[in-house]
């Protein structure tokens, strides 16, 4: 009996046409402009966006809960909501609760005089 290691699947929803309608209607809400804060840029390669992502309980089709990234910034959204996730606080989302407990090893390496009887104290009694 193997485990087998899960494989990495693409999320479905991402392959449905209610998504791609989405994702049209998001870019083309945004005009060909980059929506991300302070960036503007038009011209570029936009991604429909997620602002709060489904994981976190987001609407999935829902053009308030869309925004239209330019590479740049969807990379840069995508890595801070990461570091969010893992720091496990702040950005509290409606519907997420529980954080997430990380692992914090608070192993403290107590040296205590090793202690080492010498071997010759020992009375041997063999044979
Ligand atoms: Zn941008």
């Amino acid at each position: 009996m193997v485990a087998k290691p899960a494989p990495k699947v693409v999320d479905p929803h991402y392959h449905t046409p209610e998504h791609q309608r989405w994702s049209r209607a998001v870019i083309a809400r945004a005009g060909g402009r980059c929506q991300g804060k302070g960036c503007g840029r038009s011209g570029v390669r936009l991604f429909a966006d997620h602002i709060v992502e489904l994981r976190d309980g987001g609407a999935p089709f829902d053009l308030a809960n869309g925004q239209a990234l330019c590479g740049a910034c969807h990379a840069r959204k995508t890595a801070a909501m990461r570091a969010e996730r893992l720091r496990g606080r702040g950005g509290r989302i409606a519907g997420g609760e529980g954080g997430p407990d990380h692992p914090r090893s608070h192993a403290q390496k107590i040296s205590a005089g090793a202690e080492n009887p010498p071997c010759s104290a020992r009375g041997a009694e063999n044979d």
